[in-house]
Parts: C-alpha cells; structure tokens; sequence
C-alpha cells in the first residue's frame, strides 16, 4: 500500500498559503497513511494549522536558509524530508519553489515526477493535460517515490481546526552556498492584478487602445475604467496577446498590463468559474486559454467577432467603455 507525504514550503509569516492546503486536501483524500513535511525559515505555526489533518507524523526542516527560494537549499530539504518519511507518494502545491527543486530530488531518490497536475484519484493516477490544455490524460505510475506537483485550483483546500503538534526536526547536510538571495522583484504592477482566487476573470483585448468612434484612442479612461472594476471587484485581470504586446511596440498602452497577464496559447490558462472579455477580438489562440472558465461573456462592438461564434454564452455587441462606465456606476 502507497504512504503518503505531503510536503510544503512555509510562506514568510510561517503559515501555509492556500495552493498548500489544497494539495494537503488532494493528500488528505487519497485516505492512505500520511505524513506532513514542512520546510521554511519557521515551520511551527504550519504544524499548527494543519495539526488535525490526520497525519501520523510531522516532520520540519526550519533555519533562516530555508527561508528564502534557492535550489540547492530546497532540494536539499525536501530530499532530506523524503527520506526520512520513507512514502512512496509525495503530493505537493506546484508553486514556482516546489516545480524548479522537486524534480531534481526525484532524481535523486530514483523516483518519477508529474508536474502540472490537476486532480489525484485513488489507485493512484492523476490528470494531466497535455499539448497546451488541448488534451487530458490520466496517467499511473510504478515507479516510486512518485512526486505530484498539484495545480492551484483545483482540489478543495483541507480545512480543520488547529491544534498542537510536535514536528520531528529533520537534519540537513547543506552543500556550500553559492547563490545568495538579496531580494524580490516582481514585474511593474502585473502580480497585483493577478488574483487566482477571484471568482470573475476580466479579460481586457487591444480594443482599449484602438482609435474609437471620435477617431481617437482613449488609454487613459480605458485604465480609469479597467481598474476602477478591478478595485470595485477584485477581478483577476487578464490580457489579449496583441495587447501585452503593444507596449513594446511604442503604442498608447494601459500601464499595469504585463506579460503574467496574458491569456491563451502562449499565456495563461487560468480557473476562475466566470469570465468577462472586453475589446478583445476571441481568436482560438486567445480562447483556448479560456478552458477552464466555464461562464463566459463577451462586450464587442462586432457581432461577428469570435465570441459570436459559440465561444462565449453570452455576448453583448456593444462599447466596452459606455459598458465598463455604466457597471461602475452601477456598482457605486
Ligand atoms: C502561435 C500564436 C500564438 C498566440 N498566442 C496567443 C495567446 O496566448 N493569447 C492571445 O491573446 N493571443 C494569442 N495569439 C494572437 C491571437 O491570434 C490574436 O491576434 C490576439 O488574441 C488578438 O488580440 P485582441 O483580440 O485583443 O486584438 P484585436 O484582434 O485587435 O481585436 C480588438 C477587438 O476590440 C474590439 N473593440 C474595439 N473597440 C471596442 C469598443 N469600444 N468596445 C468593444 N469592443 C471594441 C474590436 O471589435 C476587435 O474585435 C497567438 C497567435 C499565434 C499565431
């Protein structure tokens, strides 16, 4: 029979963030025995948090050098942990720490890794999708360890109340250092505006920027009115690729626009349950990064834009910014 280690990076307040408690919940649910790896400048207040989760043992690697995102600090954590553990599954949150140090410990442990995957199922298999979301496989493996990077999204996050808990603390033999973390920085404005958690995604396309009926562009009223919903909202923002694009072409563009935020083949595919497009033509590259959201609308002033053509439920042929400044006014 298969064990289970759940293993999880502390956040900098030293609790588990929810992409954690989601994969604990995957762990939690495949009912086999469990146990908890907690790695992080302080893993206590994690231990905490979950100490009802039902595992059987909690192991930590805690010290100010696990704090911070560096490979050779993170695998040497998480190997340590999961050979102490000794399970033969280990389920993760697919966050960017677990995804750039996780497979080389499967190397390590001459185990296989799955990353990028969106549900676990007893047996045990998992769902994966393939060739940009356009095909899903459900995939079962021997070999063991078997590492699974779960998505976010898309299992319930466990919830319990917390309790006490002592952490065995696992030993590490670091190698030296070489990489020393001096800081984060994060793309203008684009993290902000990114929120995963949101139930409405709001998808602006490059017709905020295009000359209107006056035969002017208007981006400032566009930003005024993209981000007054946002604010009023809390909307995730995504983009059309013609417009992310556009400001490295020296066009009139809506500042807080980066690359995190497009939408689509080349960009992201997100899971918020609704979408509003707006200005945004609907063309299959785009649209295909729209696969999980399953409510969609659509503001165009074409009535045969791509929307129209069976993409969106319902579209409105209208002006995105005589629309975007009534719902405004109307949320107040
Ligand atoms: C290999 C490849 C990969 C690609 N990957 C992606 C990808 O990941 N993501 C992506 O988005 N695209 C991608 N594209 C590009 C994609 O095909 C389209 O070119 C792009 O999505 C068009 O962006 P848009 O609809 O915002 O702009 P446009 O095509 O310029 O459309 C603007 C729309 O705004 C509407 N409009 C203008 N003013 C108003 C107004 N006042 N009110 C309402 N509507 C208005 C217009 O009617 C028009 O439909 C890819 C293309 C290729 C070839």
């Amino acid at each position: 029979m298969d064990t289970i280690l759940f293993l999880a990076f502390t956040e900098p307040d030293g609790s588990l963030a929810k992409p954690a408690l989601e994969a604990l919940g995957a762990a939690v649910a495949m009912g086999a025995p469990l146990t908890v790896g907690l790695i992080g400048a302080s893993v206590a207040g994690a231990a905490s948090q979950v100490a009802n989760c039902g595992a059987a043992r909690f192991l930590g690697v805690s010290g100010e050098e696990f704090g911070q995102s560096r490979y050779a600090t993170d695998a040497a954590a998480a190997e340590a942990v999961a050979r102490a553990a000794g399970a033969t599954i280990v389920i993760a949150a697919a966050s960017v720490r677990a995804n750039r140090a996780l497979p080389g410990v499967a190397h390590r442990l001459n185990g296989a890794i799955d990353t990028h995957v969106t549900a676990v199922a007893g047996g045990p298999s998992i769902a994966r999708w393939y060739y940009r979301q356009r095909m899903e496989a459900a995939v079962g493996r021997t070999a063991r360890p078997w590492f699974i990077l779960l998505e976010t999204g898309c299992h319930a996050a466990w919830s319990g109340s917390p309790g006490e808990v002592s952490v065995e603390s696992v030993a590490v033999a670091l190698p030296p250092l070489r990489t020393i973390v001096t800081g984060v920085r994060s793309p203008q404005s684009g993290v902000e505006t990114i929120r995963p958690d949101a139930r409405l995604l709001f998808v602006a396309g490059a017709g905020w920027t295009k000359k209107q009926a006056d035969g002017q562009p208007h981006p400032r009223e566009a930003t005024e009115l993209i981000l007054g919903f946002l604010n009023k909202t809390h909307a995730s923002l995504g983009g059309s690729k013609s417009l992310v694009d556009l400001s490295g072409e020296g066009e009139a563009v809506l500042p807080f626009m980066t690359h995190l935020n497009q939408i689509g083949q080349t960009g992201a595919s997100p899971r918020h349950p609704k979408g509003l497009s707006t200005c945004c033509h609907g063309e299959e590259p785009h649209v295909v990064g729209w696969r999980f959201v399953t409510e969609r609308r659509a503001v165009n002033l074409d009535p045969n834009c791509g929307w129209a053509r069976g993409k969106a439920d319902v579209v409105y042929v209208a002006d995105a910014f005589e629309v975007m400044r009534k719902v405004n006014a109307l949320l107040g």
